[in-house]
Parts: C-alpha cells; sequence; structure tokens
C-alpha cells in the first residue's frame, strides 16, 4: 500500500497518512493540496512528501488508513524551499504543521481555489437543474439549496460545500465552467520611476549594503534618515532584472503612503499584502506573486510566508517592533522567518531601525549581521536637550507638572508644534471612591477599569469588558467618585483649557480607527493646522514631521518597575523613537521626560549615552543571567477557567519537559493572574543551546499534548517570547 503524509488544519502536532491511490502514486509530490476524509468531514491538506510504501500486516492495519478523495493541483502549490521554511518553522516554533501552512496559504487556497487566475473554475447551474429545483427541494434540501444560489449567480467552485457540489455535478444539475469575467486586477499604470539623488551618507550606506548573496545588514538610521529610499533603491534594480522582493513593515497604517511612495520610485508593479485585504484580494495578490511576476510586495508579518519565485532581497522596516511577532496560536517571528527563506535562496535582507532590537544587537556583535550606519544621530543619546523633569512633590494637572505645561505654551507661542506621548488610552486609568476607596476593577480579570470620558464608559483594556460609569459609588453610595491617573483623553483635555485657541489633536486607537483617519491626521499636522499631538505608542512608528519642536513624554516610570523581562527595552526604543521627532526640521527641539525616579540607573543612562550604549549594558545584564538573546528561552503558557487546572498541568508539563532534556522553572503565576475569565500561568524553558531546548521541546510535546490535565486547559509554548505577560 501506497501512503502519503498530509498536513491537515488542527491542533494536534503531527500529520496523517492517507492512502494513495494507484492512479496517482506516479503524480503525488509534496506541496501539492489533496481532499482527504476527515474524522466525519472532508478538509483539504497539503502534501508533505511524496507517497511511500508501507506493509500491511491484515486487514486490521489496512483499514486505519483512508485513500484520499481527491488530488488538487497538477504541480506543486508550494515549492521545495517554502516546504522547507515550513517544516522548519512548525518544529522551531512547536506549532502543528497543520496550523502553519495554513498560516501560509490564503483562505481561498485553503478552501481549493485554483492556484492561477486562468485556471480559477466556477460552478453554474445547468438546464436540468433548472428544471429539477422543485423536486430537490422536496428531497434534498442542502442541494436544493446550493441550486437556489446558484441560480441567482454562478460561484467560484470553492466557495460550494465540496459534496453537495460534486453530487449536483454527478447529477448533470450543475456543471464546472471558466470565471464569468476576467476576475484579473487591471495592471497598475506603469510610469517611468521617479529618481532621487542620494545623499552622500545615503551613497555610502548604499555601498555597504551587499547586492547579492545571502547577507544580512542592519541599517541604522533615525526616521526620516532616508533608509526606505535606499530600500527602494536597490528594489528597483532587482524589477528591472526581472525579480521579486519584499519589503515588511509593522503596521497596515503604514502602508498606503509607503506603498504609493514604493510606486512611484518602482514605477508600478508594488502590491500590498496584509490583514486589512479581502480575501480575493490576498489571493489575487499570491497569484502574482506564484506567477513570478517581477514586483515588490510591501506587507505585514503574513507577508513573509508568500510563494517568492525569484526572491532577490528582503527588507524588514523597523525591525524591532513586536508586531513582527505574532501573539497567539502560531507565535513566529516574521522578520526571523524572513532571514531564514532569504538565506535559503541566496538573498540579501536589511533589518532597519533606529533602535534594533537586542536580538539584532546580539547577532552583529557575534558577527552573524553586519551593520551599517546611516545617520550618526542613531548612534547619539536621544538629543543634546533631552531633559528629565522631576515630577516628584509637583502638583499634575492632567499628567503634566507646570513645567511641562510651561513648556509646552512656550513652544506653541513661538509657533512650534508639541508632540505629548502618554502610554494609555482613554481619561484616567482607575475610578475610585474619594470616601471609602472602592474602585472599579473588572469582574474578569486581575485590573482595574479605564475610564472613556467623551464614550461614557469604563472599559477593560485587557478582555474588552464594557460597562457603565457610576453616578455613585456602589460600595458606600458617596458621589465622590474620581479619576485617578490620567490617558490621553485627559491629556487632551488639560491641553485645551491651557491652549484654548489652539488645536490639540488626538492619536491613539480610539480615535484612529476609522479608516483614513490617521492619513487626514497626518496631513494637518504637516500643514501645521495642528499645534499638539497627543497620543499613544503610535506616535512612535516611522512618521516624520519636521515642524515639532516639542516633544514631551508624560511617564515611562511603569516600564521601569514592570516584571515583564522585555519591558525596559521597549521602553527605550520607544523614548528614543518618540524623541527622535524632536528638532527634525531647520528648528532646534526639546524633549522633556516626565519621571518619579530621575535617579533610576537605567534611565539615567539611556538619556546620558543613548541607546546603544543602554543596550549594551542592558545584553551584558542577559547574558550574565543566562537570559536572552544569548540564551535560549520559550515559554509554556497555559490559561484555565477553573483556578488551579493550568497550575496543575503546568506542574506535570515541567516534569515532563524536565525528562526531556530542558530546564523548566516554573509554574509561574503570570503577572496578571486572571484575564478575560482564565486563571493564567507558565513555565519558563531553557538549554544550552536553541537546538537543544527544540530537541527537549518536540520530545515532550506529544505526551504533553496527550496527557489529560492538558484538557481542561488552554496551552501553547512560545519560542523566542516578545514578552513575558
Ligand atoms: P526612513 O526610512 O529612514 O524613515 P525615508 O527613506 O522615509 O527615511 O526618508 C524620509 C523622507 O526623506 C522621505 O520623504 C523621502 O522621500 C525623503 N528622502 C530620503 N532620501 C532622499 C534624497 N536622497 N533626496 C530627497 N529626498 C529624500
Ligand atoms: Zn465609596
Ligand atoms: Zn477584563
Amino acid at each position: 500500500m501506497k501512503l502519503v503524509p498530509v498536513a491537515v488544519k488542527c491542533p494536534l502536532r503531527r500529520h496523517f497518512d492517507y492512502e494513495v491511490p494507484p492512479a496517482l502514486v506516479e503524480t503525488l509530490q509534496p506541496g501539492m493540496r489533496v481532499r482527504v476524509p476527515f474524522g466525519r468531514r472532508e478538509a483539504i491538506g497539503l502534501t508533505l512528501e511524496a507517497p511511500a510504501d508501507i506493509t500491511i500486516e491484515g486487514d486490521a492495519e489496512a483499514s486505519r488508513y483512508r485513500p484520499l478523495i481527491e488530488l488538487l493541483d497538477d504541480s506543486p502549490l508550494l515549492d521545495a524551499e517554502l516546504m522547507t521554511s515550513l517544516r522548519w518553522a512548525a518544529d522551531y516554533y512547536q506549532h502543528p504543521i497543520g496550523e502553519v501552512v495554513a498560516a501560509a496559504l490564503p483562505a481561498a487556497l485553503r478552501r481549493g481555489a485554483a492556484r492561477s487566475a486562468a485556471e480559477a473554475r466556477w460552478l453554474y447551474i445547468t438546464d436540468a437543474g433548472r428544471e429539477a429545483l422543485p423536486e430537490r427541494r422536496r428531497r434534498a434540501p442542502r442541494q436544493a439549496e446550493l441550486l437556489d444560489a446558484l441560480a441567482e449567480q454562478p460561484m467560484p467552485l470553492e466557495d460550494a460545500p465540496a459534496s453537495v457540489a460534486r453530487s449536483l455535478r454527478e447529477r448533470g444539475l450543475a456543471e464546472i465552467a471558466p470565471p464569468p469575467e476576467p476576475t484579473e486586477a487591471p495592471p497598475e499604470p506603469a510610469a517611468p520611476p521617479a529618481a532621487v539623488t542620494l545623499t552622500a551618507a545615503q551613497q555610502t550606506a548604499l555601498d555597504a549594503l551587499p547586492d547579492k548573496g545571502f547577507a544580512v545588514s542592519v541599517l541604522q538610521g533615525v526616521t526620516g534618515s532616508g533608509k526606505t529610499e535606499l530600500y527602494l533603491r536597490q528594489m528597483r534594480a532587482d524589477l528591472a532584472a526581472g525579480r521579486q522582493a519584499l519589503l515588511l513593515v509593522p503596521e497596515i497604517g503604514l502602508t498606503p503612503q509607503l506603498m504609493a511612495r514604493a510606486r512611484e520610485r518602482l514605477g508600478g508593479a508594488v502590491i500590498g499584502y496584509h490583514s486589512g485585504m479581502t480575501d480575493a484580494a490576498r489571493l489575487a495578490a499570491w497569484r502574482r506573486v506564484d506567477a513570478g511576476e517581477p514586483l515588490l510586495v510591501v506587507g505585514t508579518r503574513s507577508a513573509v510566508w508568500l510563494p517568492f519565485r525569484k526572491l532577490a532581497r528582503v527588507a524588514v522596516d523597523e525591525e524591532h517592533d513586536v508586531s513582527f511577532k505574532q501573539q497567539d496560536g502560531f507565535r513566529y517571528s516574521a522578520r526571523d522567518v524572513a532571514v531564514l527563506r532569504a538565506r535559503a535562496v541566496e538573498a540579501p535582507v536589511v533589518l532597519g531601525s533606529a533602535t534594533p532590537s537586542l536580538e539584532t544587537l546580539h547577532n552583529a556583535d557575534t558577527g552573524r549581521y553586519q551593520r551599517v550606519l546611516l545617520d550618526e544621530r542613531a548612534l547619539a543619546a536621544p538629543g543634546a536637550k533631552l531633559h528629565l523633569l522631576d515630577a516628584r512633590g509637583q502638583r499634575l494637572r492632567g499628567g503634566m507638572t507646570p513645567d511641562l505645561a510651561r513648556a509646552v505654551q512656550r513652544h506653541v507661542g513661538e509657533g512650534g508644534q508639541v508632540l505629548l506621548f502618554v502610554n494609555r488610552r482613554g481619561y484616567a486609568p482607575a475610578l475610585l471612591c474619594h470616601d471609602c476607596g472602592w474602585g472599579a476593577s473588572c469582574r474578569a480579570c486581575d485590573a482595574r477599569m479605564t475610564w472613556h470620558k467623551t464614550r461614557d464608559r469604563l472599559l477593560c483594556h485587557h478582555c474588552g469588558a464594557v460597562h457603565p460609569v457610576p453616578s455613585s459609588c456602589p460600595s458606600c453610595g458617596s458621589a465622590e467618585l474620581r479619576a485617578a491617573g490620567f490617558g490621553t483623553e485627559r491629556v487632551e483635555e488639560q491641553l485645551q483649557k491651557l491652549l484654548p485657541e489652539s488645536r490639540i489633536a488626538r492619536a491613539d486607537s480610539d480615535v484612529m480607527q476609522r479608516t483614513g483617519a490617521w492619513d487626514r491626521l497626518r496631513a494637518e499636522v504637516l500643514a501645521g493646522e495642528v499645534q499638539v499631538l497627543v497620543g499613544t505608542q503610535m506616535l512612535a512608528k516611522g512618521h516624520d514631521f519636521p515642524g515639532i519642536t516639542l516633544v514631551g513624554i508624560a511617564s515611562v516610570d511603569q516600564a521601569l518597575f514592570s516584571s515583564d523581562l522585555r519591558a525596559t527595552e521597549r521602553m527605550a526604543q520607544l523614548v528614543t523613537q518618540v524623541a527622535g521627532r524632536a528638532g527634525r526640521g531647520n528648528r532646534a527641539g526639546e524633549v522633556l521626560l516626565q519621571t518619579h525616579v530621575p535617579e533610576h540607573p537605567l534611565l539615567k543612562r539611556l538619556l546620558d549615552d543613548g541607546y546603544e550604549a543602554f543596550a549594551k549594558d542592558l545584553l551584558e545584564e542577559r547574558a550574565a543571567s543566562q537570559l536572552p538573546p544569548s540564551h535560549p528561552l520559550a515559554l509554556l503558557r497555559a490559561e484555565s477557567a477553573a483556578e488551579a487546572a493550568a497550575t496543575q498541568f503546568l506542574e506535570v508539563a515541567a516534569e515532563i519537559i524536565r525528562a526531556a532534556g530542558a530546564e523548566a522553572l516554573g509554574p509561574i503565576p503570570a503577572p496578571m493572574l486572571r484575564r478575560a475569565g482564565r486563571w493564567r500561568a507558565q513555565l519558563w524553558l531553557q538549554a544550552p543551546s536553541r537546538a537543544a531546548l527544540q530537541r527537549a521541546l518536540s520530545r515532550a510535546a506529544p505526551e504533553l499534548e496527550g496527557h489529560r490535565l492538558g484538557r481542561r486547559v488552554r496551552w501553547g509554548i512560545d519560542v523566542d517570547p516578545a514578552d513575558t505577560l
């Protein structure tokens, strides 16, 4: 009997074997889609290897294997390189291969859509089908339902329930034909690429970037120093040579402007790929990449799995950004996978940032990556005029010390623009009773509710719960309910009082949800219509506002005392990125950072000596305590509805993992013990090398999966965690 191993999307860390019908033995290759019986339903899976012989002992064993139903591709959908990368990712990130493969395929292909638009197959009702409709309604309601839909309009075959469509076709009630109209998007108008003359610094950096062959370069320069211009310059040459390129960016919000600019530089042939696109648009983009069209893909995380045929180059912009690491399910790092794929096809990689991640700095220190400096400012302290404002004993209004408030007024008075970074949205992170000390907290999480004054609601930022704002204290009945702490709304309100004539704008996820909101705001800031911009993290990301003369940072103290292993490095990146927004035009800039701990050694190091020096200290500290990036770390995260279940499972898991050859520390309760009604805990897993950790985890995983205590627990392995919360 011939069997073929198939990856089917399901949470088990294994593949499934199917019997291969004799007719398919010769044609079946790895990387092809097959329709298979799966439990009591059918599924579409991907073959992992070519069919192989097994010797069957008796009928009982033979009956364990079911034949595959149908082969969907006549050549491998994914090539050997991508298949190898997917299998590597499944092993490295300890995630089920079926889910890994699913992450790499647009939804339409997972449902069975044809590989190319030319091969697309649609289902049409036949005349016999129209005649049979009344009779089918009585005898076969599911067939009738599909016939009714088809009588309205034909549909792509993959959108119809497979078994029902098959019955209809066998009866001649429906038939397959090409799509009714061309589904291909019209090609973008080609324009001659717009040339930009590189500055001397850019030219020097460009000369230092390898043009061919696998190499990873860390391109360091502050926002606006011209990194993107360099990626695009190299990619223009790649496309002209008929090849493909990938530019990974942290956020969808950043893509529209970037796409427009890339089209301008490259003269068309630029496509996007991100979660904001429809299934059909993603499929169309996938097909163009698969067809080997010379083009640049500007995309977020999942674009790293596109089926590049002629990949010439990869650039990862803002490579330190956490959004490159998926935070649930298949927890892969798109940055690291990009490097893996580039190595496989011998393409160069550029990692761009003003504040490279600790992992990347470590890789540079050990000689794996080379550093290319675009802008001296990237190495210097955040700015000569960065000052700490001691907030101790000061009367804060709207989160601002009198000194900060005066500075804002002065800069606006002198015609400058001000950017104020606040690390929380909403009005206040807590609503407290002044008489008895009661505070509004979430019923499902160990967390305070955030008061959103504009919406007049209390929101939990961890589970999304929404409650009305009580008019009096539910505990003692007092009407003295007061806001404690501050968020963006409260800072905005206070600023409007200070500067009644000025336009204050807020940029946080509450106001930026509407499409185009960010683009509008950005235009207003650039046009000088906005005097003060108050916002969260989103202000730190790759935006360049040359009119900003003052940057205020309301507080970063929380990060200094956080139990998250990664909190301080994120804080340093954020401060450096935000501070870099001041004085970019021709006016000198000022940066003010408020703190209650002005003597904190980490803060002093960052302000006195800059991000590089800070990161160097942190790297030494991590190495001394055998933590990443010099030492591997994985977390086994577990959460359960019953209080003790997660911890009980982790206790057993720790034994299993130790027996498999890795160290397991814990169970450690998560910093937020209960979130969205679930109790959370984790194990810290370590071994002398990444390979040793991976071996131990692979050995332990099947036993963990089979353990009865795991059934009441939601658990997952997080390799190279982006946070330890
Ligand atoms: P980064 O990627 O480092 O943030 P960009 O490449 O986006 O920097 O450049 C910032 C701005 O400067 C962009 O508007 C870009 O078009 C412009 N720019 C960059 N290099 C040049 C150049 N050599 N000549 C003219 N404009 C440039
Ligand atoms: Zn009270
Ligand atoms: Zn909650």
